[in-house]
C-alpha cells in the first residue's frame, strides 16, 4: 500500500492562461516513477477526493507535473505558492511500454493529454510527435518537445497555429508515408477513438493513456472502470490500477 508524501513545491510557472507547470521535491518518488504513471494529489480547499495528474518529467529528486485548471480541485492547486507543501500519493498506475526494439515510434497527444508524453518523447528512439490544441493561445511546451523530438508538429482545431485540424489526421498522413512500429497516445476520448481506429486500419501496435474521471486512485472503488475485451469478472478494468496506459486492442472506448 502506497503512503502519501508531503512534498515541497519548488517551482511554479503559468505556461498559458490556466495551465501551470509545478515541480515538487519528491524524495523517493523520483527514483521509482515510471513514464506514464500519475500522482494523486490532495488539492486542499475542502476537496474530498484527490485529483489525478500525470507525471510530466522526473529529474534529480524532482517530479514535474503540468495541469490545466478545470474545476474546484485544480483551481485550489493553482493557488499554491513556491515553498508550500503538497500531499501527494504516488507514483500510481501502469505506464507506457518502452522498449528498445521500437525504432520508429509515433506519439499523438491532445490538450491536457500532451503532458505525460513529454517524458515519453525523451525516452523513446527518435519519435515523430503530433500535438493537438484547440487554438494558438492553448499551445504549450512546443519548444520543449522540439528540443527532445525534432520531428514535432503542432495542430490546432481552428488553424490559428500549425496544421489546421486534428493531431490524429497527422498520424494518418504519417502512416501513409513513413514506417511506425508503435503508436502512443493520450488526450480527449474522441481523439483516442480516432487513434485506435487508425491503428487498427494500419495494423499498428498502439498504447492509449486514458485520463478518465477517478475516485480513490488505488483500485478500491469503481469510478474509473473501463470496458475491456476480456470475458466474465475481468471484463471491466480499473483505469487507476490496471491503467492509465492500456494496449488499444484491449479496451472498448464507449461513447
Ligand atoms: C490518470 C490521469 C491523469 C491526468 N493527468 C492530467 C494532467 O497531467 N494534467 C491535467 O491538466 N489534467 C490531468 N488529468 C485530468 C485531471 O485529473 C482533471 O482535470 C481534474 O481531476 C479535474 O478536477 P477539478 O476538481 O479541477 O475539476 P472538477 O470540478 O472535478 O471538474 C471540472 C470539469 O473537469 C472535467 N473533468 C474532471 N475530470 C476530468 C478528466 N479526468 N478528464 C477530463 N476532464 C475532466 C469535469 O467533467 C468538469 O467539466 C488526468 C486525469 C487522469 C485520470
Amino acid at each position: 500500500m502506497k503512503k502519501a508524501q508531503i512534498c515541497e513545491l519548488l517551482y511554479k510557472k503559468e505556461l498559458a492562461e490556466g495551465i501551470f507547470d509545478f515541480r515538487i521535491k519528491s524524495g523517493e518518488m523520483a527514483d521509482v516513477a515510471k513514464c506514464g504513471q500519475f500522482l494523486h494529489i490532495d488539492c486542499g480547499d475542502g476537496t474530498l477526493l484527490r485529483r489525478p495528474i500525470s507525471i510530466c518529467d522526473v529529474y534529480d529528486d524532482v517530479v514535474r507535473f503540468v495541469f490545466e485548471v478545470k474545476g474546484k480541485g485544480t483551481k485550489a492547486l493553482a493557488q499554491k505558492k513556491v515553498g508550500d507543501t503538497l500531499d501527494v500519493l504516488g507514483p500510481l498506475g501502469h505506464g507506457f511500454d518502452i522498449n528498445d526494439d521500437y525504432q520508429s515510434p509515433v506519439i499523438v497527444g491532445g490538450g491536457i493529454g500532451i503532458f505525460p508524453l513529454y517524458q515519453l518523447s525523451k525516452l523513446v528512439n527518435n519519435p515523430a510527435v503530433y500535438l493537438g490544441f484547440r487554438s494558438a493561445n492553448r499551445v504549450v511546451m512546443e519548444d520543449e518537445f522540439k528540443s527532445v523530438a525534432e520531428n514535432t508538429q503542432i495542430a490546432t482545431d481552428d488553424g490559428s497555429y500549425g496544421f489546421k485540424g486534428y493531431a490524429a489526421e497527422l498520424l494518418k498522413k504519417h502512416l501513409d508515408e513513413k514506417p511506425c512500429d508503435i503508436i502512443y497516445s493520450c488526450g480527449p476520448m474522441p481523439m483516442l477513438r480516432a487513434v485506435k481506429k487508425i491503428a487498427e486500419d494500419y495494423g499498428a501496435k498502439c498504447q492509449l493513456s486514458l485520463e478518465q474521471r477517478m475516485g480513490c486512485g488505488i483500485g478500491a472503488c469503481l469510478v474509473c472502470s473501463c470496458e475491456t475485451k476480456r470475458e466474465g469478472t475481468e471484463k471491466y478494468a480499473k483505469v487507476c490500477k490496471d491503467g492509465p496506459v492500456f494496449w488499444a486492442d484491449e479496451v472498448t472506448l464507449n461513447d
